[in-house]
């Protein structure tokens, strides 16, 4: 019974990550982003983790982006830093 419960707690979370993961990609506002560079790269660099062609920060707007309200995020700069939700 246990096991279930677990199990199903499992499947729920999963499900919650996946989607914050589709909310991410619909509202980051990173391309907005005096550091933003575009290399035809997947962004919600705080759920998708780094990105490969950013290399100079030039300031942060995750502060200002919905998502960050919404997953209760506390820092920025993940396309540097990598993945926090
Ligand atoms: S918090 Fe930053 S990286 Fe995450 S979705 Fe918003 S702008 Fe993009
Ligand atoms: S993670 Fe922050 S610094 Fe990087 S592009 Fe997005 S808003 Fe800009």
């Amino acid at each position: 019974m246990r096991t279930r419960i677990l199990g199903s707690m499992s499947i729920l979370k999963i499900k919650m990550k996946k989607e914050d993961k589709k909310f991410a990609e619909e509202m980051c506002v990173c391309r907005n982003c005096p550091s933003f560079k575009e290399c035809k790269e997947k962004i919600a660099y705080c759920v998708i983790g780094k990105s490969k062609c950013i290399k100079e920060r030039n300031g942060c707007i995750c502060g200002g982006c919905p998502v960050h309200a919404k997953l209760n995020l506390s820092s920025g700069y993940y396309c540097f830093s990598g993945k926090e939700a």
